[in-house]
């Protein structure tokens, strides 16, 4: 762990989710203007549109499974430049929604059912190697490709809970996790 005296440097990440949980996040409301007074947004789809994930982040916020190339390469560049890694909702801790495509048992099969099966006449795979991040086999929590330091469910998780957790975070504290509310899926 590393000391930041200074304004904590949070980051929020959007993998493979619906974006539910940012605008979870962005519920804080007006909480996130003390939230901005004690800490500085450096990476964030709702507050840029920054390429490059920044070094000594203190946290991040992470949305989503991981379920193509992009999502794993962006993953492992934040557990490398962050301190706390939280597992933001039910997609990041267990694959959730985007994870039932793993009932096909594959990516080409998804791919075959998207783009042909699905399709009229001029159904057509995907074909941009370089350009369209290709599909992992399945979609995976992240906890399965990084160790992740706290765990919040929920999707979304509300709020109010997300706010519990900056809060304790904050102060260097341990977030509550005692209570159900604090452990609830779905
Ligand atoms: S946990 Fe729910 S709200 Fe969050 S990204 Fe997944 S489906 Fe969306």
């Amino acid at each position: 762990m590393t000391d930041h005296p200074a304004r904590k440097r949070i980051a929020t990440v959007w993998l493979a989710g619906c974006s539910g949980c940012h605008m979870s996040f962005l519920d804080l409301d007006e909480w996130l203007i003390e939230l901005a007074a004690q800490a500085e947004i450096v990476y964030s789809p709702v507050a840029s549109d920054q390429k490059r994930y920044p070094d000594d982040v203190d946290i991040a916020l992470v949305e989503g499974g991981v379920a193509n190339t992009d999502n794993f390469s962006l993953l492992q560049e934040v557990r490398e430049r962050t301190h706390t890694l939280v597992s933001l909702g039910d997609c990041a801790i267990t694959a959730n929604i985007p994870g039932m495509r793993n009932m096909l048992q594959g990516a080409d099969p998804v791919l075959r059912r998207g783009y042909l099966d699905l399709a009229d006449d001029s159904g057509q795979q995907p074909n941009a190697p370089g350009v369209i991040p290709e599909l992992l086999e399945r979609v995976l929590p992240i906890h399965e490709l990084v160790p992740v330091d706290i765990f919040l469910p929920g999707c979304p998780p509300s709020a109010q809970r997300i706010r519990g957790v900056l809060e304790a975070l904050l102060r260097d504290q341990k977030p509550p996790s005692k209570e159900a509310t604090q452990i609830r899926f779905g």
